[in-house]
């Protein structure tokens, strides 16, 4: 059996009692984590294990990333410009280079975005909903070695890309639940685009689609004030709560965004148990108010279910859980003008076990703990942001640290990244592979 022993100065459990292991070391065997305990121990009794990680390192949980666009903005990556509508962004940019990718694309875009999000500890991604070629994401998603969740494009409403009947919508995702099952390194999931590109029957059916099949949904809602309008216009009530009265929210739920909730809404994503991804650097890219009428820190506070995902390239940008969950600490923090009630500690819950929570899988990742999925990261820290070195790893990883101190990754047992570089896949070719493909995009977007 292959056994793996990842050693720390500190091993950040994330457990129940979040305990932090000093001089520490977690055994992998084959895809699970066997045991969590001392390095002294663990070489004496494994003497034979691969070791990764050293004396100094900080190791931790795979991070969740429960929001990003795996294709449509890697191959276009900082191309589109940030004065700019976010409207214009989505559908005068986004929306037809995405129309403009091919399968192929969508592997090669899928490939690069994983290997920055492995770099970074990103050990399972929550697909957004966004693909056309379902099953070519899942193909880079497991030769590459990550975690996630991927479903297919769907929307019913106006005539964009991959615009289908209900109906059809419905059984294109069925197909997709059936090829990947449950429970896999790579899980099928019920995607929509979301905003108010679904009918009430789509909506409707693609919620009962994920609850039947014991899975997830997500779709985008409410990142903007544009959401609110366009419900009010179309149904008189706000977003949250007409897809409530359909009976669509519950805890199979994960919205992306839901940045602009009134106090209904806060009420019925609670009463729910609906998840929220919160994407914070997108809402500051993208100038969509966060700082004005985001509700996250009420929605901490008072026990939501939340997570943090990075949402695209162009949107969100550096596909790092560690930056978006220090960010979405440091917002609540300051519109609360509250130091107490969310912390360093809470945003590693975000990016580790309460994102797991969030979007179902906290039985099989996000803590180190024997019998859990082998997702583990190792941080390096001979950098400048370790020094001087704190006796609070939590608080210097999240606050003085990011991704960039990451340098090993085991993702169900496979090593992925290897002293800060991804070993599974051939990055070179594909980047030289992407830098092409950029240019036939932009010109079939019109952009080029
Ligand atoms: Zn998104």
């Amino acid at each position: 059996m292959a056994q793996i022993l990842l050693r720390g100065k500190h091993v950040v459990t994330m457990n129940g009692a979040r305990d932090v292991v000093v001089d520490g070391a977690v055994l992998v065997v084959d895809d699970l984590v066997r045991e969590v305990g001392a390095w002294s121990d663990m070489q004496t009794r494994f003497p034979q294990a691969e070791v990764l990680g050293s004396e100094n390192s900080v190791v931790t949980p795979g991070y969740v990333n429960a929001h990003q666009h795996l294709t449509g903005d890697r191959l276009v990556r900082s191309c589109i410009p940030d004065a700019i509508d976010s409207q214009d962004a989505i559908f005068g940019w986004a929306v037809p280079v995405h129309g403009a990718h091919t399968a192929d694309d969508d592997h090669l875009s899928a490939t690069l975005s994983l290997v920055e999000a492995l770099g970074n500890g990103i050990t399972c991604t929550v697909e957004a909903g966004t693909v056309a070629h379902p099953d070519r994401v899942a193909d880079a998603m497991r030769e590459i070695g990550s975690r996630g969740t991927i479903g297919r494009w769907g929307w019913d409403v106006g005539d964009g890309p991959q615009a289908a009947p209900a109906a059809e919508v419905l059984d294109r995702m069925q197909e997709l639940l059936d090829a990947h099952p449950r429970g896999g390194l790579v899980e099928g999931w019920v995607t929509l685009v979301g905003h108010d590109l679904m009918s009430d029957e789509l909506v409707a059916g693609a919620s009962a689609l994920a609850r039947d099949a014991g899975t997830g949904i997500t779709f985008h809602l409410s990142p903007h004030t544009g959401d609110p309008a366009s419900y009010l216009a179309r149904t008189g009530v706000r977003p949250a709560v007409h897809l409530d009265r359909l009976g669509v929210l519950g805890r199979h739920v994960v919205l992306a965004h839901g940045v602009h909730l009134d106090d209904d809404e806060v009420e019925i994503v609670l009463r729910t148990g609906t998840s929220i991804a919160a994407c914070p650097w997108a809402y500051l890219r993208l100038a969509q108010g966060v700082t004005v009428g985001g509700r996250y820190a009420e929605l901490f506070r008072r026990g939501g279910r939340l997570a943090v995902g990075c949402d695209s390239e162009n949107a969100g940008d550096a596909i790092d859980v560690l930056r978006a969950a220090t960010l979405f600490v440091g917002l609540a923090r300051d519109m609360e003008t509250d130091p107490f009630s969310i912390t360093a500690q809470h945003g590693l819950e975000l990016a580790t076990i309460r994102g797991a929570e969030a979007i179902g899988m906290a039985d099989r990742i996000g803590s180190l703990e024997p019998g859990k999925q082998a997702d583990v990261v190792v941080h390096e820290t001979s950098g400048p942001q370790w020094t001087t070195r704190s006796p609070d790893p939590v608080l210097q990883l999240m606050w003085a640290s990011d991704g960039r101190s990451v340098s090993d990754v085991v993702v169900a047992g496979r090593v992925v990244v290897r002293d800060g570089q991804c070993v599974t896949v051939d990055v070179a070719a594909a980047s030289a592979a992407a830098a092409e493909r950029q240019r036939f995009l932009l010109r079939a977007a019109g952009k080029g």
